[in-house]
């Protein structure tokens, strides 16, 4: 056959997202999935209810490309009520169909091929092919374990005149880590001085622990003009395959955002964001709640891997733990030993490792990542089975 032309640089160099590959394993081996990230019980029944009632009567056809109204006035309140933050719900807020939707459009609204964006490695695994394939340059900075203290020095250095954006995800995945107050206030100076935006992923917001409260870098002085927040119906409300996710941004952003959104998908199920806009105004019960059961789940993680021997990093947000399995002298790489455990202890975890840059040096080589979202007899089945395949 002759040879075919070449097929898009970014998208034909990239393997299967290790979320789908680690899950497959856990399937053909019958193994507890703590790979991916997604609860095992859906969020609350009055919210799919009233999907479910909304589907029915209609109107199913296409909604507003911004959003439904409903939904735009519950993510505005709802920055004011949980962060003091004022946006206009009519051009400041935008539906998207989830976080990874909103976070191609901003990227694809704000980068040009001659700039440069800044990641904070480990990341999540969607920025890099989303910025590389605007043309522009990714520049990585790596969060240092065991404590994923942000190096200020390197942060500052990575800065320049082509620096036209940071991506910051807080409470950050795969690392655990939810930014202090200091660490955001020196990202934002350095937004100021290098006249830079920030794209901020904080689909994980409602997800804190031990006290903690998620601070958006949007509330700090100055930045809100700098800003586009992301958030997600899936995290927030345990319903991660339905894909709702809304962006908060000035105005002078948001329209160009917008024309990245009308050709991506224009629009997210109509249905869905009747029931997302109800969530977002449920009281602060809900979201108390999901961060007090979250945070159980994850004492009683640690106290699992703990018992097995396993050191684990803090975990201060988000549903994900990371462990330093260093001390068992696997010989292999964490992949590998994900991939073991999960065919031989059947539960199913991701190497950390592979959310770093190809050019970044001196990546983690012995750190694993356990979800910890999961109904307490599966978090219990996976204990027994890790205790008793590493002999305790
Ligand atoms: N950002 C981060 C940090 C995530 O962990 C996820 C979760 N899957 C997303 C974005 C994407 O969210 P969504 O499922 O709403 O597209
Ligand atoms: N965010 C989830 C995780 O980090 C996975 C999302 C996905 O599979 N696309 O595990």
């Amino acid at each position: 056959m002759a040879s075919m032309p070449a097929l898009n640089n970014v998208y034909s160099g990239l393997g299967t997202t290790i979320f789908t590959v680690m899950s497959s394993l856990a399937v053909e081996h019958e193994a507890i999935n703590l790979g991916q990230g997604f609860p095992d019980v859906d969020g609350p029944e009055e919210i799919r209810k009233l999907a479910a009632e909304k589907l029915i009567s209609g109107p199913n056809q296409y909604p507003p490309m911004q959003g439904v109204p409903e939904l735009r006035q519950a993510v505005a309140r709802h920055n004011q009520r949980f962060y003091g933050l004022e946006y206009d719900w009519a051009s400041e807020i935008i539906v998207t169909s989830g976080a990874t939707e909103a976070l191609s459009a901003c990227i694809m609204a704000l980068l040009n091929p001659e700039d440069e964006a800044i990641v904070i490695e480990p990341f999540y695994d969607c920025y890099l092919p989303q910025i590389e394939q605007t043309g522009a340059r990714v520049r990585a900075v790596s969060v240092k374990p065991p404590n994923w203290s942000l190096p200020v020095d390197e942060l500052r250095a990575a800065f320049n005149k082509n620096t036209k954006a940071v991506i910051l995800n807080t409470p950050m995945n795969p690392a655990s880590k939810v930014f202090t107050q200091e660490e955001l206030q020196v990202l934002a100076d350095l937004l100021e001085e290098f006249d830079a935006y920030a794209i901020c992923d904080e689909v994980y917001e409602h997800l804190t622990f031990d006290g903690r409260r998620h601070t958006p870098l949007a509330a700090l002085d100055g930045m809100k003009d700098r800003c586009l927040r992301i958030g997600s119906a899936g995290k927030t409300f345990s319903l991660t395959g339905w894909k709702v996710g809304y962006i908060s941004g000035p105005a002078a952003l948001t329209t160009v955002v917008a024309k990245a959104h009308q050709f991506l998908t224009f629009t997210t199920p109509p249905a869905l964001q009747y029931a997302i806009a109800h969530g977002l105004n449920m009281d602060d019960e809900y979201f108390d709640g999901l961060a007090s059961e979250l945070q159980a789940k994850r004492d009683f993680l640690a106290a699992t891997l703990e018992g097995i021997g396993l050191p684990i990093l803090p975990c201060e947000g988000t549903y994900f733990m990371t462990a330093d399995i260093a001390r068992f002298g696997f010989n292999g790489s964490d992949y590998d030993f994900c991939r073991h455990i999960t065919q031989n202890a059947k539960v199913a975890a991701v190497p950390i490792s592979v959310f770093y840059h190809p050019d970044t040096k001196d990546v983690p080589s012995t750190l694993i990542r356990f979800c910890f979202c999961k109904r307490d007899d599966v978090m219990a089945e996976a204990a027994e089975r890790l205790s008793a395949y590493f002999g305790t």
